[in-house]
């Protein structure tokens, strides 16, 4: 969440930097913030073109232990890939049900059909499983999310079973089931 855009923070490695990226203060995860229910359609109130507004008292949880994994030095996703410009926050490694996966939460709508593609070449290439959202819109506003699964068909299987039980109305930044790891 914006952090290397201050001479508070180190630089990465590899030179990227939030900024212009504000996606993850955009509510396309959603998260508590200082009382406000951050989620899509409701951005944080503290998020500013130019970065956080109250980015030295800005809370940990989330805003300081968040990186999503363009951010990360050893990051393999390109630079295009960044979260605003290929329309995805993308996490290589989480923790869901019962194994690891890619997840992949779209900033709007939908993920554009670059960036799924692109991860679905990885996915293979890397034989993980990979689980991406798209957003529900009702009368203009987003009231929901649908999970897909890409990998071997029982874990196709197992998404669709999932998304069938439990109703999906956000994808927290932090969960018990759905964990950054
Ligand atoms: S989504 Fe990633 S690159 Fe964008 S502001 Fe959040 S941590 Fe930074
Ligand atoms: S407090 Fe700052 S870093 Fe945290 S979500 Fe809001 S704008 Fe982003």
């Amino acid at each position: 969440m914006k952090r290397p855009n201050s001479t508070q923070d180190a630089p990465r490695a590899r030179g990227r930097q939030c900024l212009p990226c504000t996606a993850c203060c955009q509510g396309w995860l959603s998260a508590d913030v200082l009382g406000h229910h951050m989620r899509a359609g409701h951005p944080c109130p503290h998020s500013k073109p130019e970065g956080c507004g109250i980015y030295s008292e800005r809370p940990q949880v989330p805003c300081r232990t968040f990186i999503c994994s363009w951010l990360v030095d050893d990051s393999p996703l390109p630079d295009w890939m960044r979260p605003d410009s290929c329309g995805a926050i993308v996490l290589l490694s989480m923790r869901w049900d019962d194994e690891y996966v890619i997840s992949a939460v779209p900033v709007g709508p939908t993920i554009p059909d670059r960036t799924l593609t692109w991860l679905k070449d990885y996915a293979r290439q890397h034989r993980r499983p990979l689980v991406f959202y798209e957003r529900i819109r009702t009368d203009g506003r987003y009231t929901g999310l649908k999970r897909f699964g890409f990998g071997p068909p029982a874990f196709r299987d197992k998404v669709a079973r999932h998304s069938a039980d439990s109703g999906l109305d956000e994808m927290r930044l932090f969960s018990a089931g759905e964990t950054p790891a």
